[in-house]
């Protein structure tokens, strides 16, 4: 059996011809920039979030950036966010000209530590940028009273996270912007670049579509210095097709994800993050990411062991063997999984560069070398996941 970790073969069977109707619709009605799809895609991601804005924009990348820009956010500012994250989510508050301030994550949800974020607080900081990474919420009752005490912003980073909620609430209404995107890995996925920005704040969202088409409040007259950031017509019929399905592949995401955790968590060498499975919370489980602890390899290999498992790329990081020796093993067998992500972001080149001071963040780089991605998408079926199972289960059983 072959199993990749993410597939849409079966989503395109399923629902490619309404998307090539919706398609040729807007190629046929000549209006590629704005128009109906994208006024009735951004109304209807708003009625879903909650909230009375959505702004359609090019990317993820791209919503993190115009909401930071939106608030204000720029040189001398300090923002704090993680480093276990997509390098995206500190990437676009350094293009700001702000500085990211990375805390470090719980160990247990991988989520960033809420406990920590006063200790970062500083004169210089204006925002609070939580991630809700692999599709879970991050503890928002405890970040927006952090932030309300201290008069901070809060852009939630919901790229992974379209469909999740945190104590009944839509995850990109609960701060003061949420940015989502719709590159195709994500829950809902375009056929190529998409993002949005959701917000309560009317002037906000006034800003962000200035910001958006050049800084440009009135045609050809220019406040600010912006971008070209669009949702394209095509991309928004695309999503019209696609978020009514939403909850329903959430649903299915969740299941696979709870049938994981029963077959997986009484395995010794894995750990999965209990609080994902906490009532109060919907996870969109973008990803299902177990933790493999250290063991003897030897104990369990048939064959000799004639790769040194390391993490080739960061020699500073912790020895990475067990899991890449997982990852190696499952890959034999046709069984495909990813690593989000090997590098933390305070580790990479241009940051180790930006900011000399060498800043440890311990559970962040432990997760950097402990973590592996199942494959997981909604038409995964219940004989390719005991397939994954098995594999696992026959690989980490002691011989
Ligand atoms: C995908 C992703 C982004 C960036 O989205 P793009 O649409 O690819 O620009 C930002 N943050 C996180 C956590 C992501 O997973």
């Amino acid at each position: 059996m072959r199993i990749p970790p993410f597939s849409l073969e079966k989503q395109l069977y399923e629902i490619g011809d309404d998307l090539d109707l919706a398609v040729s619709k807007v190629l046929r009605s000549g209006q590629y920039i704005g128009g109906r799809q994208v006024d009735l895609f951004e109304k209807s991601f708003a009625e879903k979030l909650e909230v009375p804005h959505v702004i359609g924009c090019n990317s993820g990348t791209d919503a993190l950036i115009l909401a930071l820009r939106a608030f204000g956010i720029g040189p001398g500012d300090e923002v704090i966010t993680v480093s276990f994250s997509f390098f995206a989510t500190a990437e676009a508050i350094s293009n700001v000209g702000a500085k990211p301030v990375f805390v470090d994550v719980d160990p247990q949800n991988f989520l960033l530590d809420v406990s920590l974020l006063e200790s970062a607080i500083t004169s210089s900081t204006k925002a609070i940028l939580p991630v809700h990474l692999f599709g879970c919420p991050v503890d928002m009752h405890a970040v927006m009273s952090v932030a309300k005490k201290h008069g901070l912003k809060v852009i939630e980073d919901c790229a992974q996270a379209a469909g999740a909620f945190f104590n009944g609430k839509p995850v990109g209404g609960l701060g003061d912007a949420g940015c989502f995107s719709f590159f195709p890995t994500k829950n809902l996925g375009a056929a190529g670049d998409g993002g949005a920005v959701a917000t309560h704040d009317q002037q906000i969202a006034e800003k962000i579509r200035e910001l958006a088409v050049h800084g440009m409040p009135k045609r050809y007259f220019h406040t600010e210095l912006g971008y070209n950031s669009r949702l394209d017509s095509i991309q928004a019929a695309i999503l019209n097709v696609k978020l009514p399905k939403l909850s329903d592949w959430i649903e299915k995401r969740t299941e696979i994800s709870h049938r994981y955790n029963r077959l997986l968590r009484d395995i010794q060498e894995i750990d999965i993050p209990e609080n994902s499975f906490n009532e109060g919370i919907v996870h969109s489980w973008n990803q299902f990411v177990i933790k493999v602890r250290d063991f003897d390899i030897s104990s369990k290999c048939k064959n000799e062991v004639n790769k040194p498992y390391e993490n080739s790329m960061a020699n500073n990081l912790p020895d990475s063997s067990c899991r890449d020796w997982l990852k190696d093993e499952l890959s034999k067998e046709g069984i495909n999984t990813i690593i989000y992500y090997p590098i933390p972001i305070h580790l990479q080149p241009i940051y180790q560069k930006k900011d000399s001071r060498s800043l440890c963040l311990s559970v962040t780089e432990e997760l950097s070398s402990q973590v592996l991605s199942l494959p997981i998408f909604p038409e995964l079926t219940i004989e390719e996941q005991n397939y994954v199972v098995d594999i696992i289960k026959s690989l980490l059983s002691s011989s």
